[in-house]
């Protein structure tokens, strides 16, 4: 028996599961996927997800951020959205936030300061006694991301760096920094993943974790394929399978380490 797992990424508020949500989260359950953190990555989602997250008490988590993508909206009344949101218990995480500059879907400079602003809400919330981890996402962007991050160190909790992609060096940059790294099913597309393949076992276990990026991210290895290619948190053991093979685990060790590591870094039950 494998034990239960948690999917620290779950895009869950996507209209693509409007049609179906309850369908999705009962074949979650029945996959052994018992907690999800819902990402919020948009002033618009932000809400949906803590919102969703009431309504699955103890079964969803939720995130409070602006997903670099959407760094053009982060005004004044944005920051004090945000805040508000992360009054609730439910929202466990600050984020999705961080760089991208890959798509590079918002300016520049308006992601740098989205992202400070957000790093500033992680430091207030220390501060004050009530820290929240950071759910952070990074593209193309390492160098800056790893200056901005230093201008907070010290102030801010612990971080995790979603969906890691990148390479070696930005690998070992985020664990000397004793970050958590998440890995999605990236690592099955054998066009852009097989890097990763190997960069996997140096993750110690206590410093990893898994998520399906749902519905993004779609694991190029799976078999059979759903037909409308949309991916969803019960296929995260198939993730967690290919993951444990690459770090010369069993699935069965692979969820019981990450499971325990999400356990504690989100503060959950
Ligand atoms: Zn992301």
């Amino acid at each position: 028996m494998t034990p239960p797992l948690i999917d620290i990424g779950a895009n869950l508020t996507h209209d693509s599961f409007d049609r179906d949500r309850d369908a999705v989260l009962a074949r979650a359950r029945d996959a052994g996927v018992n907690r999800m953190i819902v990402t919020g990555a948009s002033r618009e989602h932000s809400p949906k997800a803590l919102e969703l997250a009431r309504q699955h008490p103890g079964m969803l988590y939720a995130t409070a951020g602006v997903h670099p993508h959407h760094a053009a909206e982060y005004t004044e009344e944005c920051d004090a959205e945000l805040r508000a949101l992360h009054a609730h218990a439910e929202v466990v995480a600050v984020g999705e936030c961080g760089l991208d500059y890959f798509r590079d879907f918002s300016p520049r400079p308006a992601q740098r300061r989205a992202f400070e602003r957000q790093l500033q809400i992680a430091a207030d919330l220390a501060a004050a006694g009530t820290p929240k981890p950071l759910f952070l996402h990074q593209r193309d962007a390492h160098d800056d991301f790893i200056a901005i991050m230093k201008d907070f160190e010290g102030r801010i909790g612990p971080a995790v760096v979603h969906c890691f992609t990148a390479g070696r060096r930005e690998l070992f940059d985020c664990l000397d920094r004793d970050w958590h790294i998440g890995i999605t099913g990236w690592l099955c597309d054998e066009r852009r993943g097989r890097h990763l393949r190997e960069l996997v076992p140096n993750i110690p276990a206590h410093r990893l974790m898994v998520e399906t990026d749902a519905p993004y991210l779609l694991p190029r290895t799976l078999d059979p394929m759903p037909k409308d290619r949309r991916n969803e948190p019960a296929f995260l053991p198939h993730i967690v399978a290919e993951l444990a093979r690459d770090r010369g685990q069993t699935p069965e060790a692979v969820a019981a380490a990450t499971t325990t590591t999400a356990a504690a870094f989100f503060g959950l039950d």
